[in-house]
């Protein structure tokens, strides 16, 4: 199964691409969590990709197009893989269809997660993630058991710096320019499913699993 993940930041590509992964033994590619990953270790792609994040706008399509493509060719994505945040324009699209075409793995889909607008900001400021096994939740709607730890290995919880409400608004008008079109952009080839995501996290994967087929 070769997918795109689309939609909004806070939408739930994330936690689904998770479900994903557990159902059919697919690696998530999240140019998101690579990004931060490379933050975090401080190397100069870290470096210069934090101040961008931090302003909720996007990095450079050269640099994601590469990192994407690495990723790409590694062992575990013969069997398929889940992009989670890429594309995230009309160009980093264009570029991927050809590397996809270079390399015999053309997708099979694009699964659009559709959630209100208004739904959005209460999604991103309540999301915490576990430093340890990258487990995700929401202090508004699946808080963990114990503030601040994960219930299932007792890592630190941690909120985003980009999930602040000032960059949070600068990152759904950037999803709203650049990467809504990228709907229709799928529709055209024939390969976009939407899913509503909204209800609960199992009943959007259920959805998603029967929009897959
Ligand atoms: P995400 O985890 O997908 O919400 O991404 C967090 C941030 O990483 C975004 O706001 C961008 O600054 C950056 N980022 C992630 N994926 C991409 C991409 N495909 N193209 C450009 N920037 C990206």
């Amino acid at each position: 199964m070769r997918l795109v993940l689309l939609g909004a930041p806070g939408a739930g590509k994330g936690t689904q691409a998770k479900k994903l992964i557990d159902k059919y033994g697919t690696p998530q590619i999240s140019t998101g969590d690579i990004l931060r990953a490379a933050v975090a270790e401080g190397t100069p792609l870290g470096k210069e990709a934090k101040a961008v994040m931090d302003k909720g706008e996007l990095v450079p399509d050269s640099v994601v197009l590469g990192l994407v493509e690495e990723r790409l060719q590694q062992d575990d994505c013969k069997k398929g893989y889940i992009l989670d945040g890429f594309p995230r324009n009309t160009a980093q699209a264009e570029a991927l269809d050809g590397i996809l075409d270079k390399l015999g793995m053309g997708l099979s889909a694009a699964i659009s997660v559709d959630v209100p607008s208004e739904d959005l900001m209460k999604r991103l400021t309540g999301r915490r993630t576990c430093k340890g096994c990258g487990q995700m939740y929401n202090v508004h709607f699946s808080a963990p058991a114990k503030e601040g730890t994960c219930d299932k290995c007792s890592g630190e919880l941690y909120q985003r710096d980009d999930d602040r409400e000032e960059t949070i608004k600068k990152r759904l008008e950037v999803y709203e320019a650049q990467t809504a079109p990228l709907i229709d952009y799928y529709g055209n080839k024939g390969i976009l499913k939407s899913v509503a995501g909204t209800g609960s996290i199992d009943e959007i994967f259920e959805k998603m699993c029967a929009s897959i087929g």
